[in-house]
């Protein structure tokens, strides 16, 4: 029944109204996005590029795709786009297919400690078809060694080197990792899906300055439609990469979700966007320094992004599992993530990961923050004290309904 499918979509929405949302690759679209990604134009066929399709009828949908393609350029002042991508994972299928051999070797960051699947695990393409190696952070700082990076391009030589990751809180030298490519001859790529809103802000280093090619998702701290895009200032790799991502890998491109991304490309450079992604950093940090007064241990002990990696192995014995369980019983969701030299499986892990780009989208402040922190530590610490837990639950409905979201949106 299409009612019960309705049904369902209201009941996410409360969900999404009466949670406290820390999963760091997670946002809130504004009205202007979600009203493109719900328009008409997700009838239309347009398999090709602007003036060059297979399909009748495209005049509109071409302006649309040249206006997200020349938003996308002037946000992250680079020469040329492709908006197509379907998800952060093909536009990474796309670079990788068009830029390199089956079998070909990738110097990555290992999983384990930030990496994404698509940056060579097993189970994934990437893993599957091209020879990956990987560097690790250091031990004691768990932070990337750059010395170490270099010394393994060297006596890898790769054919490219991948920068970027999931689950990694420090700020990343794109321009060591580009002078590192070129000693060793490997092509730069640059993964930066989580951070993509940072570096529209101008919060973090550009890396559209230094990397043959740019790599992201539109949905995480860029705050767009779910999908990809990817960048970059070299035209024979632009080429390479629009035959690669159609016909090579995708049929017609999703012209409603190109429509919302040129929503959200103009929106990156409002200067409140600007602040909106201050705010973001400033209030991880918030969460972070009241999580250590608290005594939890911090991968990195800091960070300078939107994202807190916990190891709550260390600090109240639970692993990522158990931790992500309890706290989704009061109404707070994140997600359990290995940490560095975690010497537990992906399923339990020793840690979990927390970001403030959502809950910053529906306006919590540094107070609002520190509270998830107290409220954090205090369920994790008395999780099997019903009470303690009720009143928790209490704390966190409280936050929710100071900071409404959607109020507009009905699926009845
Ligand atoms: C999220 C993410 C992706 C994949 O995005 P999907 O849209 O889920 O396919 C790729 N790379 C990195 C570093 C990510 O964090």
């Amino acid at each position: 029944m299409v009612e019960r499918i309705f049904e369902i979509i209201e009941n996410e929405k409360k969900r999404q109204q009466n949670t406290i949302e820390l999963i760091a690759s997670e946002n809130f679209v504004s009205l202007n996005v979600l009203k493109a990604q719900g328009s008409i134009l997700t009838n239309k066929y347009a398999e090709g590029y602007p003036k060059k399709r297979y399909y009748g009828g495209c005049m509109f949908v071409d302006e649309i795709e040249n206006a997200a393609i020349d938003a996308a350029t002037r946000l992250f002042g680079v020469k040329y786009a492709n908006v197509q991508p379907h998800s952060g994972s093909s536009a990474n299928m796309a670079v990788y297919r068009a830029l390199l051999k089956k079998g070909d070797k990738i110097l990555s960051m290992s999983l384990d400690e930030g990496g994404h699947l698509t940056h060579g695990h097993d189970l994934s393409f990437s893993g599957q078809d091209y020879n990956f190696i990987h560097y690790s952070v250091e031990k004691e700082t768990c932070q990337i060694n750059y010395d170490e990076v270099r010394r393994l391009a060297m006596k890898e030589k790769p054919r490219l080197i991948l920068a970027g990751a999931s689950a990694y809180s420090r700020k990343i030298d794109f321009e060591e990792f580009r002078d590192i490519a070129r000693s060793c001859g490997a092509y730069l790529m640059v993964d930066m899906a989580h951070i993509a809103g940072i570096v529209a802000a101008g919060l973090h280093q550009n890396p559209c300055k230094y990397a043959d090619v740019v790599t992201s998702t539109t949905h995480k701290t860029l705050r767009g439609p779910r999908g990809g895009i990817i960048l970059t200032n070299n035209e024979q790799i632009i080429k390479k990469i629009n035959k690669t991502v159609f016909p090579g890998i995708q049929g017609g491109p999703l012209m409603h979700v190109i429509a919302a991304k040129a929503v959200c490309f103009e929106e990156a450079m409002t200067p409140e966007f600007i602040k909106y992604q201050k705010k973001v950093i400033n209030n991880a940090k918030i969460l972070c320094d009241v999580l250590k007064l608290e005594g939890f241990k911090i991968i990195t002990n800091g960070t300078d992004n939107h994202l807190v990696l916990v190891d709550v192995k260390k600090s109240v014995n639970l692993t990522g599992k158990e931790a992500e369980e309890i706290l989704d019983n009061i109404g707070i969701t994140c997600n359990k993530n290995m940490i560095p030299y975690d010497p537990t499986t992906p399923f339990i892990t020793s840690g979990i990961r927390l970001g403030t780009a959502a809950m910053t989208t529906r306006g919590f402040v540094e107070k609002d923050f520190a509270e998830v922190a107290k409220i954090i530590s205090a369920c994790l610490t008395n999780y099997d004290n019903k009470k303690i837990l009720d009143d928790l639950k209490l704390r966190v409905q409280k936050l929710c309904d100071d900071h409404p979201i959607y109020e507009e949106v009905s699926y009845e």
